[in-house]
């Protein structure tokens, strides 16, 4: 048969009609069946595939190159014999300029003259092919990102099974890839994560597509476990069909364990370790729930058993610690916090809880049914504990400790008042002698609340300006002269008016602000004196009480070498007014002190002399100046011939020594007679001058001094 490829050759087939053959828009081509040489193509064929007809005359399509090869061209044949020619066979072909489409191509066998060839049609179907791979290949891209990412990643199909993770995701909990396939959130989820929760993160991602960002845990494949965060989303497939869901999960054990670290710091003491205010309070309210709970009506009787008690808290606290502190130094005080820290835990049981609430203040707070009869077991363990020495320092040291207890319901049913009550019975423990242990209770005196309001208003009234000096006179006996000044600390406060220092001397000492007041006083009665001299009033001298703790800190002498200079006042004219007691102790502190005065030329004075043990003996060896008989042997004079005798001889005494002698309290006449007969050279008391505010002084012996 003659190549036909003309429009009177292709007549010869009875599809080739020409208007419909080159009009048709789908290219076609007709070849022989046997070696595939073209017959005749349609004009659409020419400008899909580039190729003018006459270039294909004589052409087979392997020639050229519409098939890569035969082996191609065979598979062709042989896919459309078994299909019967009319199923589309989807197929690459080359266009004259090499570019391979792919087409959907569909087959006929013609018969003509004998001879069979094929009919064939292309349906260019790259477009599709492009898209598809695209599709795929940005997934395959995304998924490659995510492995680049630091949290997990998976999707679930809505038969719940996992179809794919990032690595991240893998290596968190694990699996390989293989394994975690097809796995459902139930196989990595721990089995007592709460149904509840499930529900409602699935309810949120049917509702709006999405889930909140929750906290569980997180199941690995050892069976091991580990907080994560995780978020969900919903799935939906092209039609809008709900198809699954994915999730990001991040692991959060690091931030877990830094929280746990910072609620650690900001829930215990860092001296002592254990448990501080917060902790005990979060711990008490717990308890107080839990008592609540079981006995949900505490007043009424018979509610619990009778002496039986829910809650008991211990509050304790070390007696003079604070002096321990000052003359020791506070690293010896930390050890000593925690020594006792440890002898408390050691003695308590696993559920009780042992907090350090204060400086040296500690609570115990003991939970279960506990009689009465049980706390104070563990009150007078806890005293006992304290009853040893404790050697430190190759010192030993005593310390006792003070126990005040509240129990619940009795003493209150909120956190507040029983942790105040058990204060207060402490507070009575104190005030009994220390070192013993008090309940909370009825007889619980006014004192006690008396002192810790005093001791609660004290704290700042030094900021608050509501200190004093008053000055008391001290008069040479022989010419009715001014010998000098005593400071005496006055309190105004705003609501109890004035307030004598022996009624809150004694607390800030026991709180440990004395050394801060007594700083001020220093200050104040120099700055006064150089006021005075400044106003061509000299007082010979300036008598300032110093109290223990002030003379066992280290700073005493720079205080008053810092003052003295500020003020331009000669050192002779300040005396130390010191008792017996503190030279008595003569740590390093003291005798370092005692040099600095001496070294300066400050002058010293032992106030109430004769109610302290010291020998006139032992005072010579001190750089002292004066000695102050105290009050209660003046008060006698008249009364008492021993008393008398004491005076007598301590003026004596002390003069032969080449000590000044001052009577204090000198009220009458008579005691006046007696200390002139006796030659007592100064005197101080109401029969001469009450202590008085400075601008009375001034106005009561300038004019007599000058
Ligand atoms: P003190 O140092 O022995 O002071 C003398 C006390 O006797 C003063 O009491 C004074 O008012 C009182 N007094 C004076 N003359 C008479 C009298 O004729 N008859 C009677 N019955 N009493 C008289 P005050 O001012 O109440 O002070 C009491 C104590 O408080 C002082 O005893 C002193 O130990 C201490 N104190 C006062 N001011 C300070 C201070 O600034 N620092 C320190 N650490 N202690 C101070
Ligand atoms: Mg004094
Ligand atoms: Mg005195």
């Amino acid at each position: 048969m003659p190549f036909a490829l003309t429009t009177s050759d292709a007549a010869a087939f009875p599809l080739c009609d020409g208007t419909i053959f080159h009009g048709c828009t789908i290219p076609f081509t007709i070849t022989t069946l046997d070696e595939g040489r073209f017959v005749e193509i349609n004009m659409a064929f020419e400008t899909a595939f580039g190729w003018k007809r006459e270039e294909l005359r004589e052409k087979t399509a392997i020639e050229v190159g519409l098939w890569s090869n035969a082996e191609n061209r065979r598979q062709f044949l042989e896919q459309i014999k078994r299909g019967n020619g009319m199923h589309p066979i989807t197929l690459a072909a080359a266009r004259r300029d090499g570019i391979l489409h792919h087409y959907h191509t569909f087959s006929m066998q013609l018969s003509h003259e004998g001879r069979l060839y094929l009919f064939t049609a292309f349906i260019d179907i790259q477009d599709q092919i492009d898209a598809e791979k695209e599709a795929r290949d940005s997934r395959n891209h995304l998924l490659q990102l995510y492995d680049t990412m630091i949290d997990g990643y998976a999707r679930v199909d809505k038969h719940l099974r996992i179809q794919e993770c990032n690595r991240a995701f893998r290596e968190m909990l694990g699996y390989t890839e293989n394994e975690i396939l097809n796995l459902t959130p139930r196989d990595i989820t721990p089995s007592d994560w709460h149904k509840l929760d499930i529900r409602i993160e699935q309810e949120q991602l049917f509702r709006r597509g999405y889930s909140d960002i929750y906290e569980k845990e997180q199941l690995r494949k050892d069976g091991s476990t580990f907080p994560i965060e995780l978020q969900l989303y919903r799935c939906l497939d092209t039609t809008g069909n709900y198809d699954g869901f994915w999730g990001v999960i991040r692991d959060i054990s690091e931030r877990k364990r830094q929280q746990a670290d910072i609620d650690y710091i900001s829930y215990h003491d860092s001296l002592t370790n254990l448990p501080n205010r917060a902790l005990l309070l979060e711990k008490l309210e717990h308890a107080l729930k839990r008592a609540k709970h079981l006995f949900p009506n505490p007043s009424s009787q018979g509610a619990q058993p009778e002496d039986g008690y829910q809650i008991a808290l211990l509050f304790i606290d070390l007696d003079h610690f604070k002096n321990i502190n000052d003359t020791m130094g506070h690293a010896v005080g930390d050890t000593l916090l925690q020594i006792a820290a440890e002898k408390m835990l050691h003695i308590l049981r696993e559920s009780d809880l042992l907090a350090r609430v204060g400086g040296d203040e500690f609570v115990i707070l003991l939970e279960a049914p506990i009689t009465t009869i049980a706390v104070a077991g563990v009150a007078q363990r806890i005293l006992s504990l304290f009853s040893i020495p404790i050697p430190l320092q190759e010192k030993e040291i005593y310390m006792s400790v003070s126990v005040g207890v509240s129990l619940f319901p009795k003493d209150g049913d909120d956190t507040e008042s029983l942790i105040k009550h058990a204060e207060l019975a402490m507070f009575q423990a104190k005030s009994e002698g220390r070192g013993v242990s008090r309940f909370y209770g009825a007889e619980l005196g006014a004192g006690i609340l008396e002192r810790m309001t005093i001791e609660h208003d004290l704290r700042g009234a030094l900021q608050r300006r509501e200190f004093v000096l008053y000055y008391q006179p001290q008069i040479t006996l022989a010419t009715g002269q001014l010998a000098g000044v005593e400071a005496l600390l006055r309190w105004i406060h705003p609501k109890r008016g004035l307030i004598p220092p022996g009624q809150f001397i004694p607390i800030a000492e026991d709180i440990g602000i004395i050394s801060e007041i007594g700083a001020w006083v220093l200050q104040e009665a120099c700055r006064q004196m150089a006021a005075w001299r400044e106003d061509g009033f000299e007082v010979p001298s300036m008598a300032v009480n110093i109290s223990a703790q002030q003379f066992e800190r280290s700073n005493l002498i720079a205080i008053v070498r810092e003052q003295l200079e500020k003020y331009s006042l000669p050192p002779h004219t300040l005396e130390l007014e010191v008792t017996e007691s503190i030279l008595m102790h003569k740590t390093e502190m003291v005798i370092a002190a005692l040099e600095g005065i001496k070294k300066m030329g400050v002058r010293l004075a032992i106030d109430d002399f004769g109610t302290g043990y010291s020998s006139l003996g032992y005072l010579k060896s001190l750089p002292v100046q004066r000695l102050k008989i105290d009050t209660s042997f003046i008060r006698e004079i008249g009364l008492d011939n021993n008393d008398e005798a004491i005076t007598r001889a301590v003026i004596a005494l002390s003069a032969s020594l080449g000590l000044e002698t001052v009577a204090e309290g000198v009220e009458s006449k008579e005691q006046e007679k007696f200390l002139r007969d006796e030659n007592c050279p100064i005197v101080q008391g109401f029969r001469y001058a009450h202590p008085l505010p400075a601008e009375e002084i001034q106005a009561r012996y300038a004019s007599r001094s000058s």
